[in-house]
């Protein structure tokens, strides 16, 4: 790869490399780099004026629109005021013309007087102070060589930027976080001294030297925790302020850019310029090793074009490809960004690509997800999480009311039917897609005719048609764009207006194509016709409908039922749920496993008497589920039984309505497979309705039950589907005789702590939106309360052994 470089817009200022505090936790004379001893105390005329010189020339051969400059140190207000002022003048003067300059100075404060503020009020230069909180937690680190303590001359200097004279100079605080001091009470100290913002810094610190972590601290991540607990308060008090690294997580979280180089994949634009002219990298690499901020470059020699192809500088600007591998699969990396470079600092982590590396060249060492890895993690899906909470829903067909049924695991009428016709909606969509991209034959055209007029005159018996579960498997077909795609396209247009027309019960003919000798009547069934190229389809005919096929008329429908070319679709009138056997359409094959040939009439009979059993249980059983079933599964297509006996089951993800099944050995059996898949159904339905987790997610993970890691939504749907397997083994285990007590106990106590187990992979994953974290959340909600219910101790250890022989065997082989 040969990376572009970014040209260079944020500077750093060295004007004085000296400081009137000691701080203990100081970066500049406590870290690694020691560079600082051998530097001039105080910039030199020559040296800013070069600087000013080189910021330009950079400036203009890149039409840059601002440039950024914060005036730094050490301290710098102990450079004086006249060589700020000649600072100052000397990059207007440069800059004039060329850029806007926006001209920063960050200071410690404790000499901050009005003869500074004027200073700085007449060259508009904006002023960021540190602070780290009242005066117990500033005193931690924040004070003089002999111990005195700093707090009262920053909150004198604090006091002075507020004032109405100068209140538009002040741009924020700038607090290193202690994990020793109280986030509340820090947040609090510095809100009420009203900044304009608040930035809230992880202390320096690399994986060779790892964060402090004060004695007692027992979470893994105690600085995301800090902040989350910053983050809370700032929000209950009605985010009075910026808080600069909590809105970098919020507006990146948003797809918008960090506001920080510590977060987000943005290109770094900085350089920093020491008092000697010495042209270096960001001061936090000063944390990694002695002279690690150094390019060997120098205003003096060296043009800003040159320190913009440096290595180092290039390594920070190539987002994704910059990271090492684990970042780059990372689930928030878009928000995190790897953190700060310097925290990703290990020595000896290879200086060709750390852990995989990316493509960019830098230095392995910094190759490495951040020190703070989990930390950032936890803070970036913390305030994801809870922004889910805060976010309104988006303009779903569906309310919160049926939404939050629908994730909790349930749903019935009310929330299923707006799935449905969101489903029929799609479905529409897609065949109109069909008719536009195909070419017409003259019976498709004629077809397309017949529906529009009947979508006009009799919607409901089109949209009886266009809500066949098998459409869009048809669809999908006849939009694959090759050879046989057309006349794909054109004979399913035609067969369903023939299925349409028949079920509004009018006049007319259709001209239907036939294939592989079976004429196809969506939602009817089909008519076996041997090697005859077409069939007219006629309807309105009071004994039936009749499908002349050649010189042979085949009468056939409701009244007739005896020519046995026809092969209709039975259809079960159970007591609050019509259900069909598909075993005619061939676009049924959309399971996954071989479906059955069409049965024979005891077959048939036989699934009727399983499902109406089966039925019976779930609405005695499982009622939280019967209203559901009862508006969206339409269809049960028999699949081949397994040779090995097992139970299989599928939904398939573009069949909204239908489930396959192999007809298992007992209608309670039938039972649970049907509400598991039904599951499935409703979640697939969802997840054409919105997304609930990141499409971008490449990441794989383990669900309890499998060997394989899969991705999020595999994860999800299979979650969501053992919600339902859950609540069958505890209405087993509440029904189960002696016998079968134990056995259903410890499958209960399996498969509920499982779930609860996904669901956590689930909400820690990072992958989820906000409205998947909701979806997900109150999925949780449900498996807890499953959890209360008391399980013997010897149930819940043979579970625990199950769950662990079971994992590594595929669902299928291990159907509850
Ligand atoms: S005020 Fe800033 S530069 Fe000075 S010792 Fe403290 S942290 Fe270091
Ligand atoms: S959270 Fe960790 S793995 Fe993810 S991008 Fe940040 S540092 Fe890398």
């Amino acid at each position: 790869m040969d990376p572009s470089p970014h040209p260079l817009s944020q500077f750093v200022l060295k004007v004085h490399s000296r400081c009137d505090l000691a701080c203990d936790h100081c970066y500049v004379y406590e870290h690694a780099d020691q560079s600082w001893r051998g530097r001039p105390a105080v910039i030199s005329g020559e040296v800013l004026d070069l600087t000013a010189r080189r910021i330009a020339e950079h400036a203009r051969a890149h039409r840059l629109d601002t440039v950024h400059v914060v005036l730094h140190g050490g301290e710098p207000l102990l450079a004086g005021r006249e060589r700020l002022r000649l600072t100052a003048q000397g990059l207007r003067t440069a800059l004039s013309g060329v850029s806007a300059l926006d001209l920063r100075i960050h200071t410690n404060g404790v000499t901050l007087d009005e003869k500074f503020c004027e200073l700085f009020a007449e060259f508009d230069i904006k002023v960021g102070i540190s602070l780290d909180g009242d005066r117990a937690a500033n005193d931690l680190h924040r004070r003089y060589r002999n111990g005195r303590s700093s707090h009262a001359r920053v909150l004198r200097a604090i006091a002075l930027l507020d004032s109405p004279r100068y209140r538009h100079l002040f741009a924020g605080l700038l607090c290193t976080i202690d994990l020793r001091n109280d986030p509340v009470t820090v947040y609090d100290a510095l809100a009420e001294l009203a900044p304009p913002r608040i930035d809230f810094l992880l202390p320096h610190a690399t994986w060779d030297e790892p964060p402090p972590r004060p004695d007692g601290t027992d979470s893994a991540t105690p600085y995301g925790d800090w902040l989350l607990r910053v983050h809370d308060r700032w929000t209950a008090a009605g985010r009075p302020m910026g808080v600069r690294v909590l809105d970098s997580v919020l507006r990146t979280l948003r797809g918008a850019s960090s506001l920080t180089e510590s977060l987000g994949l943005a290109p770094v634009e900085l350089a920093v310029i020491e008092t000697d002219g010495a042209l270096e990298q960001a001061d936090s690499l000063k944390t990694a090793y002695d002279g690690a901020p150094g390019t060997g470059m120098n205003v003096r020699s060296h043009s800003l074009d040159e320190m913009a192809v440096h290595p180092g500088v290039v390594a920070r600007q190539l987002g994704l490809d910059g990271l090492c591998e684990t970042c780059r699969g990372c689930p928030v990396v878009r928000s995190c960004g790897g953190g700060l470079y310097a925290h990703r600092y290990r020595s000896g982590s290879g200086d060709s690509g750390g852990d995989g590396g990316g493509d960019g060249g830098g230095d392995g060492r910094f190759m490495n997800p951040s020190v703070y890895c989990a930390d950032l993690k936890q803070l970036i899906t913390g305030i994801r999480d809870r922004e889910a909470l805060r976010t309104p829903m988006p303009q779903l067909p569906l309310d919160d009311l049926h939404f939050d049924e629908i994730a909790a695991g349930f749903g019935g009428s009310e929330a299923v039917e707006p799935l449905a016709r969101h489903e029929l909606t799609v479905n529409r969509e897609l065949l109109a897609a069909v008719w536009h991209e195909s070419a017409h034959s003259a019976t498709g055209t004629a077809a397309w005719d017949t529906l529009a007029v009947l979508d006009a005159e009799a919607p409901e018996s089109v949209d009886a048609v266009l809500a066949h579960p098998y459409l869009r498997p048809w669809a999908q077909r006849a939009l694959r764009g090759d050879e046989q795609a057309g006349r794909i396209a054109m004979r399913g247009v035609a067969e369903l207006a023939a299925a349409a027309l028949l079920r509004s019960g009018r006049a007319g003919t259709v001209t239907v194509p036939t294939g592989s000798g079976v004429l196809r009547l969506p939602t009817l069934g089909a008519l076996v016709v041997g090697d005859a190229g077409e069939a007219r389809v006629t309807g309105g005919a009071d004994e039936g409908f009749s499908v002349r096929v050649g010189d042979r008329e085949h009468i056939v429908g409701h009244k007739s039922g005896a020519d046995p070319a026809w092969l209709a679709r039975r259809r079960f009138e159970l007591p609050g749920w019509a259900v069909a056997l598909e075993d005619t359409d061939p676009w049924r094959d959309a399971h996954g496993y071989p479906v059955r040939a069409r049965l024979s009439p005891a077959a048939a009979e036989e699934w009727r008497g399983d499902l109406a059993a089966a039925w019976e249980w779930i609405r005695r059983e499982l009622p939280g589920y019967a209203p559901g079933i009862a508006a969206g599964l339409s269809v049960v297509t028999p699949l081949l039984e397994a040779s090995a006996g097992a139970d299989i089951s599928s939904a398939a993800r573009d069949a909204f309505g239908a489930v396959g099944l192999a007809r298992p050995g007992t209608p309670q059996t039938l039972a649970c497979l049907l509400v598991h898949e039904f599951q499935h159904v409703k979640l697939g339905a969802v997840l054409d309705l919105t997304d609930l987790y990141d499409p971008a997610c490449e990441q794989l993970f383990y669900a309890p039950w499998r060997p394989d890691p899969r991705p999020l939504e595999g994860l999800l749907q299979g979650t969501y589907a053992h919600i339902a397997v859950v609540d069958y083994w505890r209405a087993r285990r509440r029904t189960a005789s002696r016998a079968e007590a134990h056995d259903t106990e410890v499958r209960f106590a399996r498969w509920r702590e499982q779930t609860a187990e996904a669901v956590d992979t689930l909400l820690g994953s990072g992958a989820l939106t906000a409205l998947g974290v909701r979806f997900v959340t109150a999925m949780g909600e449900t498996v807890a309360t499953r959890l209360t219910d008391p399980v013997g101790p010897d149930a819940l250890a043979e579970a625990r052994r199950m769950a662990g022989d079971h994992k590594g065997r595929a669902v299928v082989e291990d159907r509850p």
